[in-house]
């Protein structure tokens, strides 16, 4: 069980109103670093504690299998999850895929789609679309994002005309792809599941009667971490856990709503305490992650931001002590950037930094390969994650794939014995006895001794249990089980490192054409702003030291053929130096302003809404207690005046 006095440990005042929230709706709407996921890891633990719902009645969710893995983490550490007291911390479609399996109707069989795109050629190819590689995978992104949006082939037409979707090829064939592609994954009686499948089916099946009283007994809390990434389609899936029910905890940030492309909207998050209006709601401004200056960058970043919906118009408060001022370098080609970080990163590890506490971010995983030969190099450790699910990582697909064809052949009794068959299986797959060297291998082998040790732990537990039924519990329970230790640099795409923090963040490749990405420029401001928004997670990733580099040309075409990232126009690196607010452009006097960029009128101009909700919420929660008496009349008075001011807040007072 949780330890009721570490649960509130290191918690501020607002953090524990949103984990002492009675049972039912809770929206927590902050900001990079200010702790959603401490608070609703704290809150699980909490609820749990209290005898509010029991450790298995909790399911988690969130969107990237490493932010899973990071719940798990800290859940781990509060011991609201382990052997005896399991809490369901997955991603939306781990969940879904684990429902499926056990709520899929016998009779029809289906299994998952690993490839998609040689299914998505063939169907523009059966419409008479010739594809270059490019457009087959703008294609796949379609429909991804029409899935995603639970628009299916009939109405897509209409839909992505109202959308102003930009398509490489008319809307009509777009949509006769699409329809093709649906039928192709149908085989009579057997289905192909793509990721959208999962999501889809798992709300389909799950909205049936018996199904669905079943899983409701079972799940009677959910709790959604980066709730701005959510699409329409996850939200139905959301919707049928629930029910008629409202015990449902989300933490978001429309700042850092990353996934647009594929139908994720920060609607649901901003339009909370609409659909629940008597849902606790909580707002953090305060930054514990990252230095006052690697905050001061992020704020002036998302502030040049073109489209802010209301509720975005949060400003980061830094509350660590001051750090480095980030830093940015330009280098003449790719080769020597990489080189130029890596002597930087050895400078770092010389003086003391733990390499686990580095991380190099870029845009597309393609860009990795240049770092790793540099960190090779000069031998430092380092290791490269995917984004990808733990369940459709080649080596996984594989071995589920061998391991349900050896299933099927002849129901093998899986006790001490299928061990063997199943070690006979993987082990050409790369489960060896020793660690193998090199990171990819590592990471394959990694993943692979993850599925084993599940296995045997399910044989301990049930010896004699069928090969097929040992199958069906497997990659779940293997991708709870791997979460791989930190060691060496990581190198990770920036969409892998939401909701992920280290010591010291490389920022690298940032040109135009990558930082905004190719894809998005010309495509009008929204497509922009993902980037910009993809570009604050960046920042935000940082404790301490923020390098931020590019380069001007590819390495051996000796010519300058790029420029510097546009969102690095108009930020001041070193906000201390500038001595004008850069709003009004009064001289700034106290050194705090400075940090941030803004004279104090200018703030609270700005930030006029958090104030009155802290000054609220101040005043409700020492309402009775003594010795606060002249904060409190004081407090009064400054809420009457603001009424004056702002007649609507009147009713709120
Ligand atoms: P993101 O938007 O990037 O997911 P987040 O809001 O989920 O960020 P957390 O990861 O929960 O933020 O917290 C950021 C860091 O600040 C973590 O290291 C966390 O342990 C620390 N932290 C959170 N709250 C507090 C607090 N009240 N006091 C001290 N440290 C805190
Ligand atoms: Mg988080």
């Amino acid at each position: 069980m949780p330890d009721p006095h570490r649960i509130l440990d290191g918690l501020d005042p607002e953090q524990q109103r949103a984990v002492l929230a009675p049972r039912g709706p809770v929206c927590v709407l902050a900001g990079a670093g200010t702790g959603k996921t401490r608070t609703i890891t704290r809150r699980i633990a909490h609820l749990i504690d209290s005898g509010q719902v029991g450790p298995a009645h909790v399911l988690a969710v969130t969107f990237t299998t490493r932010a899973a893995g990071e719940m798990r983490a800290r859940l781990r550490s509060l011991d609201a999850i382990g052997p005896g007291a399991p809490v369901a911390a997955q991603t939306f479609h781990a969940a879904a895929l684990r429902q499926l399996r056990y709520f899929w109707p016998r009779g029809l069989t289906w299994e998952l789609l690993d490839h998609k795109l040689p299914v998505v050629a063939r169907a523009a190819r059966h419409v008479g679309i010739t594809t270059t590689s490019e457009t087959l995978r703008d294609l796949a992104s379609e429909i991804e994002w029409a899935k995603g949006s639970l628009i299916t082939p009939d109405d897509y037409v209409a839909r992505a005309a109202a959308a102003g979707r930009e398509t490489p090829y008319d809307h009509e064939s777009v949509a006769a792809v699409f329809d093709t592609y649906e039928v192709a994954k149908r085989d009579g009686a057997h289905l192909m599941f793509d990721f959208d499948d999962l999501i889809i089916y798992a709300a389909e099946v799950l909205a049936e009667s018996d199904a669905a009283s079943d899983f409701r007994s079972r799940y009677r809390c959910f709790v959604v971490d980066e709730y701005q990434d959510i699409t329409p389609v996850q939200q139905r899936l959301l919707d049928v856990w629930l029910g008629e029910r409202d015990n449902l905890t989300v933490v978001g940030d429309a700042n850092q709503t990353i996934y647009s492309f594929a139908g994720a909207t920060a609607d649901y998050l901003l339009g909370f305490t609409r659909r629940f209006p008597e849902a606790t709601l909580v707002r953090l401004e305060r930054d514990y992650r990252s230095t006052p200056e690697v905050v001061a960058v992020a704020n002036q970043v998302i502030a040049a931001a073109e489209e802010r919906s209301p509720g975005t118009r949060l400003e980061l408060i830094g509350q660590r002590p001051r750090g480095p001022v980030p830093r940015p370098a330009e280098f003449a080609d790719d080769m020597r950037e990489a080189r130029g970080v890596v002597a930087q990163i050895k400078h770092l590890v010389g003086a003391g930094t733990d390499p686990a506490e580095i991380a190099i971010l870029y845009r597309v995983n393609a860009q990795s390969e240049r770092f790793e030969e540099a960190l090779t190099e000069v031998g430092i450790p380092y290791q490269v994650r995917g984004s990808e699910a733990f369940f459709t990582r080649t080596e996984i697909v594989q071995a589920m794939r061998k391991l349900t064809a050896t299933a099927d052949r002849d129901d093998l009794p899986a006790d001490a014995e299928p061990i063997r068959v199943v070690r006979a299986v993987l082990a050409p797959l790369g489960l060896t006895d020793d660690e193998p060297v090199g990171p990819h291998a590592k990471a394959r082998w990694e993943s692979l001794r993850a599925l084993m040790s599940v296995v045997d732990e399910l044989i301990t537990d049930e010896p004699g249990m069928s090969l097929r039924r040992l199958v069906t519990e497997l990659t779940m329970r293997a991708e709870e089980r791997h979460t791989p230790e930190r060691t060496g640099v990581t190198l990770a795409s920036l969409h892998a490192a939401k909701g992920l923090e280290w010591d010291a963040v490389f920022l690298v490749g940032l040109t135009e054409g990558s930082v905004p990405i190719a894809q998005a420029i010309g495509h009008g401001a929204r497509a922009i702003e993902e980037e910009r928004r993809l570009f604050y997670v960046g920042i935000t990733r940082a404790r301490e030291h923020l390098y931020l580099s590019w380069s001007l040309s590819r390495t051996g075409s000796g010519r300058v053929s790029r420029r510097r990232t546009r969102f690095l126009d108009g930020i001041d690196l070193d906000p201390r130096r500038s001595s004008r607010c850069r709003e009004c452009g009064a001289q700034l006097v106290n050194p705090e302003s400075r940090v941030r960029g803004r004279c104090g009128s200018c703030r609270i101009e700005e930030r006029g809404d958090g104030l009155l909700a802290a000054l609220r919420s101040w005043r409700s929660s020492h309402a009775r207690e003594r010795g606060v008496g002249e904060l409190a009349i004081l407090t009064d008075a400054m809420l009457e005046a603001i009424a004056d001011r702002r007649p609507d807040d009147t009713r709120t007072l």
